[in-house]
């Protein structure tokens, strides 16, 4: 049995005044125990989850981190220093990182080993452009990422895939539920031929891209959608309340 995850990306949003109130706006929020709630925040807001982590419910991680445990790497956060703020997950291969970072496959897989080896449950990213969906590659580009990003990744971890189509991400354009759903069973697939059925079985995998309260259920409807990575509509507790009770 997985157990749904919603995940608020908050990208680059918020103080840590505002991730506090964040937090105290969702004291007293109500969920299936069945379901677990995340918030991915920037690292400078990680200290305001951690105070909070003896009565808050929410789970968090970074969005972000480096392949590396120590050394010169300016500007870096190494997979220690969110452990040692009680980070459960962080987000790897993120479409914002590949694009605007100019991530690589290389850099993702040493990231999601890193993360891994530590502790971390890495949230994989992975999804097409419009241009690949429109010609068709769709599949074979995921194939690819999931190929690339698990290099000499072992079976049985805690891992969770994130299919987010890079057109749909922040655009207010997401998928079909039916669409999300078929890319979901393909990623399934293809893990269990990498691996085992009964590894793949238990791999959460989400679906991320304009996720709003009055779509959120449909997605979740759907055989192999184990939950959702909430980008825009995260920032307000209100709407991310909606949408974990969706
Ligand atoms: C995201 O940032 O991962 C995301 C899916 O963003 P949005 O929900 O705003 O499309």
């Amino acid at each position: 049995m997985r157990k749904s995850l919603i995940a608020g990306n908050w990208k680059m949003y918020k103080t840590t005044k505002e991730a506090r109130d964040y937090i105290h706006e969702l004291r007293n929020a109500d969920w299936d125990v069945d379901r677990e709630v995340a918030v991915l925040a920037p690292f400078t807001c990680l200290t305001v989850f951690h105070e909070a982590r003896e009565w808050s419910r929410v789970q968090y991680g970074a969005q972000n981190m480096s392949w590396e445990k120590e050394g010169a790497f300016t500007g870096e956060i190494s997979p220690l220093m969110l452990l040692e703020l009680g980070c459960k997950y962080v987000l790897v291969g993120h479409s914002e990182r590949r694009q605007v970072m100019g991530e690589s496959e290389e850099m993702i897989n040493s990231k999601i080993k890193r993360a891994l080896e530590c502790g971390l449950v890495p949230i994989f990213c992975v999804g097409e452009t419009l241009e690949e969906r429109e010609k068709g590659q769709a599949e074979k580009r995921v194939a690819e990422q999931i190929r690339l990003g698990l290099q000499g990744v072992s079976s049985g971890h805690d891992l969770v895939v994130a299919y987010e189509p890079v057109w749909a991400i922040g655009t207010g354009l997401n998928a079909k539920a039916t669409d999300a759903q078929e890319m979901c069973s393909f990623i399934r697939q293809a893990l269990g031929r990498m691996y085992d059925q009964k590894w793949a079985g238990l791999v959460r995998i989400l679906y991320g891209g304009s996720v709003k309260p009055d779509n959120a259920g449909e997605f979740m409807s759907q055989d192999d959608i184990d939950g959702a990575l909430v980008g825009g509509a995260s920032l307000d507790p209100a709407v991310f309340r909606s949408i974990v009770n969706y």
